[in-house]
């Protein structure tokens, strides 16, 4: 084992205001009745800003933005132009990537090695992506602008979209929802969540210095009250979540019977089934990557390893070698592989539910690791001897902990996989390409990775089965949600 002297990024590269107002029609303001939350960095517990909380008035003044922007500039605006400004946002955002990764590992807990690498080339990506999209509509497969040759329908945006994002990537998500939104021709209000505004709020900067039009873009912070009230705006004609399935659901009884259309990507509880033949590095590799990448705060996450019983030690006897390894600290240090919890109330269900994993009776192991005193910290966990009626075995717990259960047959491993409510995601290790195809037809999940986990690329869409949600975000079908076709 290698001693790692600290490393630590330089936060000097952010700069912090001690607050922060809403941004609504290109400017930064008070909210109505001047209400406030604090956004904390969960690795420290320090207070990073005081955050304005938008109430059923500033949402409502952020919808109407949104609408005469729509009207005025940016419906009636050629396509070609829209993307100057998607390019624009896309090269600031690599311009400003250091400092956009410094702050979200500040206000997330997420490793920087993760920010950085992964979270903020993804997010320019995104906006590259869909730029080059918005004078391309027309061929995106939903029909042709009609000429004299031919008639029909052909693509429009749809007007204000509503959307509400989680904590897990503040940034990503907030690119998965703006640049497709954008690229259509819609203007949005976006709520990000509550105890991760800030790299949304420097995006909104990020909106000025692009000098997107006033409006286009509006960032409504405040918690599920304000969620609540954009969601259920009047004059909103498309709403997009991601979040948790019980908000989704009430989301979803809330729009029924309205206009809006609306795209759901919410939780999971993906199996990552290693077959006797996988190589068992490889593997190994892919299901650290699985639960442990980002805390396992991770929608997609590999949280149920089906592992071939005849391989079951050998493989748990590599993970639990590998899982020594890895560095559990502060999450600006460069080595750092595991960062913080990103809340309290995060860190108690996931006690909670490693709680009743023992309660029921499966084996609990963490490798020897000291968390910090002050913080949100869970130590990488495996439970081995889970059965599918276990709580940990069907409910999502959104941490590092990794439940274990074995196969003898693909039919059963099929079976164990799809016993579940939810369908997001899979995971398949093999040597045969046979089998892969095979395993991956019957698995009833949106995103199914062969000898890899947690890829994530603009290009390809990404969505869910059953209890995960619906409609697909990424790629050109990302584009179908945004788009009256
Ligand atoms: P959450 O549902 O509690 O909150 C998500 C967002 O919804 C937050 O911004 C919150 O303020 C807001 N909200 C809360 N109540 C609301 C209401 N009644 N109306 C409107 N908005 C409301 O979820 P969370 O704990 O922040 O995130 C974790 C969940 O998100 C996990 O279940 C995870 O699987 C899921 N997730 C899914 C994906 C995906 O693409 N499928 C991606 C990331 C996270």
């Amino acid at each position: 084992m290698f001693e790692y002297a600290p490393a630590p990024e330089s936060r000097s590269v952010v700069d912090l205001k001690p607050s922060y107002g809403l941004f609504i029609d290109g400017k930064f303001v008070d909210p109505a009745d001047g209400g406030s939350f604090k956004s904390i960095n969960p690795a420290s517990e320090e207070v990073l800003a005081e955050i304005a909380e938008g109430g059923a008035q500033d949402v409502d003044r952020a919808v109407r933005a949104a609408r005469k922007a729509y009207d005025k500039v940016w419906g009636p605006m050629p396509g070609r132009d829209r993307a100057k400004y998607l390019f624009r946002i896309a090269r600031i955002i690599q311009e400003r990537s250091r400092e956009l990764a410094v702050l979200e590992s500040l206000d997330n807990g997420k490793p920087i090695k993760e920010s950085r690498d992964v979270d903020l080339p993804l997010v320019a990506a995104h906006f590259f992506y869909y730029a080059g999209w918005a004078d391309k509509l027309e061929y995106a497969g939903f029909g042709r602008r009609p000429t004299s040759q031919h008639s029909g329908a052909y693509p429009q945006p749809l007007g204000v979209a509503a959307q509400v994002i989680p904590w897990n990537f503040p940034l990503l998500m907030l690119a998965w929802k703006i640049a497709p939104a954008l690229a259509a021709g819609n203007t949005v209000v976006l709520k990000p969540a509550e105890t991760t505004p800030l790299t949304a709020l420097l995006f909104a900067e990020i909106c000025q210095q692009a000098d997107l039009p006033a409006g286009v873009v509006n960032i409504v912070t405040g918690a599920g009250e304000t969620g609540r009230a954009l969601v259920e705006h009047a004059d909103v004609d498309k709403v997009a979540f991601t979040g948790s399935t019980d908000v989704g659901r009430a989301i979803a009884r809330a729009v029924a019977g309205s206009r809006k259309k609306l795209t759901l990507e919410l939780g999971g509880k993906a199996a990552n089934i290693v077959f006797d033949d996988a190589p068992v590095d490889q593997a190994v590799e892919g299901i650290v990557n699985g639960i442990f990448f980002n805390q396992g705060h991770v929608c997609c996450a590999g949280s149920r390893l089906l592992v071939q019983e005849s391989v079951a030690e050998q493989v748990l006897e590599s993970l639990k070698r590998r899982m020594a390894q890895l560095r559990l600290g502060d999450p600006l240090d460069k080595n750092t592989d595991i960062g913080a919890i990103n809340s309290a109330a995060q860190l108690s269900r996931i006690r909670e539910l490693t709680e009743a994993g023992a309660a029921e009776g499966a084996q609990q192991w963490s490798p020897p690791c000291e968390l910090p005193e002050r913080g949100f910290w869970f130590a990488p966990t495996i439970f081995t001897g889970v059965t599918q009626a276990h709580r940990i075995a069907r409910e999502e717990i959104f941490g590092p902990v990794l439940s274990v259960l074995t196969f003898r047959t693909p039919a059963e491993a099929v079976e164990k996989a799809n016993n579940t409510p939810y369908g997001l995601s899979a995971g398949i290790w093999t040597e045969k390409g046979s089998r892969i195809l095979w395993t991956a037809d019957r698995l009833r999940a949106g995103v199914v990775w062969a000898n890899t986990f947690n890829k994530f690329d603009p290009t390809s869409p990404f969505g869910g089965y059953k209890e995960s949600g619906y409609g697909r975000e990424g790629g050109r079908h990302g584009l179908e949600a945004y788009l009256n076709v």
